[in-house]
């Protein structure tokens, strides 16, 4: 199956992609994990990518379409993929379709992860990342058991910068304004499966694997 997740920032795409990937048996593909992973490991790429990153902006087309095209000729993309956070805009969308395209391999289905803004600040402001697992922990919804601590792992959580108040708030002027009519795009086109992202995690995994597994049988 391949997929690609959207939603604002902070409606919880990246814990659904982990879900997802595990009940599908397909990679996860964050753009933003990359760009984050390039960043800790101090490469051009990640050099290239801090300034926008921190501002709260997306990262030229250019660079992002380019570590996408090369991330998905890997062999373990061969039983499909899950895109989560590309693509965000309408130049990345029409050269993921012409990427797949040429390849016979189209995508199968769009998930939209709705959220309404207030709850994307509340979400977002409070999220603390682990710095070796990146997972996610939420001072309110799901607290670690040692404050600053990564359960998992022991790891350091850090507050990433693009999670500060002012850069959420640009983070969620970006996703309107650019990444928003891709949800019309993908609807056109016939491949938008929208499910509510506010509530239960787990319900919220079941919602997504039902409008999948429905899309994959139409
Ligand atoms: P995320 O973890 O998906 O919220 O991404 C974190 C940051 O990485 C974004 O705020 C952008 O600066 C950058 N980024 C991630 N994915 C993309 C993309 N598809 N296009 C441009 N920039 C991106
Ligand atoms: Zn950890």
């Amino acid at each position: 199956m391949r997929v690609v997740l959207v939603g604002a920032p902070g409606a919880g795409k990246g814990t659904q992609a982990k879900f997802i990937s595990q009940h599908f048996a397909i990679p996860s593909i964050s753009t933003g994990e990359m760009f984050r992973a390039n960043l800790a490991a101090e490469t051009e790429l990640g050099k290239a990518a801090k300034r926008y990153m921190d501002a709260g902006d997306l990262v030229p087309d250019e660079v992002t379409i380019g570590i996408v095209s090369d991330r998905l000729v890997q062999r373990d993309t061969g039983n499909g993929f899950l895109l989560d956070g590309f693509p965000r805009t309408p130049p990345q969308a029409e050269a993921l379709s012409k990427l797949l395209a040429d390849r016979g391999t189209p995508l199968d289905v769009v998930l939209e992860l709705q959220v309404d803004s207030n709850e994307v600040v509340r979400r977002l402001s409070g999220r603390r990342t682990c710095r070796t697992c990146e997972h996610v922990w939420h001072l309110d919804f799901d607290p670690p058991r040692e404050p600053g601590t990564c359960d998992v792992d022991g790891g350091e959580l850090f507050q990433r910068d693009d999670d500060l108040p002012e850069t959420i708030l640009r983070r969620l002027d970006v996703y309107a304004e650019q990444t928003a009519p891709l949800v019309d795009y993908y609807r056109d086109a016939g491949l938008l499966q929208s499910i509510t992202a506010q509530g239960e995690v787990d319900e919220i995994t079941q919602l997504a694997i039902e409008a999948l597994e429905s899309a994959l049988r139409r």
